[in-house]
């Protein structure tokens, strides 16, 4: 990893510019008083105006400019995007309905647009979208996968911990993508709390960068240089000569060294772990954890 700082953010959250519930003013101060250092607002098919956006920075809170490209259930966002892509006008050449054009097409479609305007894209809540490892690998090269979602937590939960979409990253990795993950609140609702409502705080990334600017922020994502969590943190996590040093903080959990396939190469109960790593065990390795109550956290893969 980088020898920056870490980073808190979230690259998932809606405003009243969508289907939010409170204005962009409410949703910052969330974010700030809860000690965030970067937010993403990414409302569906809206780009929040860098006029209004200057006039929401906080302090101690960098707040970016994003999109979710909304394509009926298909859903990418465009991080960084600085003017609203729409993907319903005539001239993207997404003949309406959608239905009529395939998944892997969608996102295609966004992830190029997004690619052009020099944003991050991230592939989100794939089990809601319908998107399976055939329509992403059909999809062509993306940056970023969302391995989970606060807002549909469905396709995380249905497998336990290690869930359908925890399974479909390694489908990918195992195809020899070099994809990253992130966790995201994907949050909705700021005044009423509680299981059924999108509330903020359940999913979130660590980057380490050397300043949580938009440009050090995306590098950082764009390069692996961060963790997913939905509530562990690491205080250590070192890829060095042969092994991985993960140390999490002060709770005790699960912590797993995945492979190929999904496949559990190595586990360790408790706070830290020392897992070796070859390139004998397959294209890639990665660290899970994950703690009795389920929380998780996820480390980048390691490729070989
Ligand atoms: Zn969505
Ligand atoms: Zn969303």
């Amino acid at each position: 990893m980088a020898s920056g700082r870490w980073y808190k953010g979230n690259t998932h959250t809606h405003t009243t510019y969508s289907d939010g519930d409170s204005e962009p003013e409410v949703v910052v101060d969330w974010y700030a008083n809860q000690g965030y250092d970067f937010v993403f607002l990414t409302d569906h098919n809206a780009v929040v105006p860098a006029d209004h956006i200057a006039r929401l920075q906080r302090r101690g809170l960098a707040v970016f400019q994003g999109e979710e490209i909304t394509m009926d259930a298909v859903h990418v966002n465009g991080l960084g995007l600085a003017r609203t892509l729409l993907p319903d006008e005539p001239a993207s050449g997404l003949a309406e309905p959608y239905v009529n054009v395939s998944r892997a097409t969608r996102v295609r479609w966004a992830v190029e647009r997004i690619t052009a305007e020099h944003g991050l894209a991230t592939v989100n809540h794939p089990f809601f979208g319908g998107l399976t490892a055939e329509d992403l690998l059909d999809s062509g090269e993306f940056d970023v996968f969302e391995v989970a979602n606060g807002n549909h937590p469905e396709g995380h939960r249905a497998l336990g911990s290690e869930g359908w979409t925890d399974a479909l990253w390694d489908r990918l990795l195992t195809a020899g993508r070099r994809l990253v993950a992130v966790a995201s609140d994907d949050a909705h609702h700021f005044r009423n709390w509680g299981p059924r409502w999108a509330n903020p705080g359940r999913g979130w990334v660590q980057v380490e960068a050397d300043s949580p600017r938009l440009t050090d922020c995306l590098e950082a994502l764009r390069r692996g240089n961060f963790y997913a969590s939905t509530g562990l943190e690491l205080c250590e996590y070192r890829v060095e000569s042969g092994r991985i040093v993960v140390e999490l903080d002060g709770e005790e959990a699960n912590i797993e060294l995945v492979g190929a396939g999904g496949r559990v190469l190595d586990s360790v109960r408790g706070t830290s772990a020392r897992f070796k790593v070859r390139g004998s065990s397959g294209p890639y390795v990665r660290m899970r954890a994950t703690s009795d109550d389920r929380r998780q956290v996820w480390a980048q893969p390691v490729h070989f």
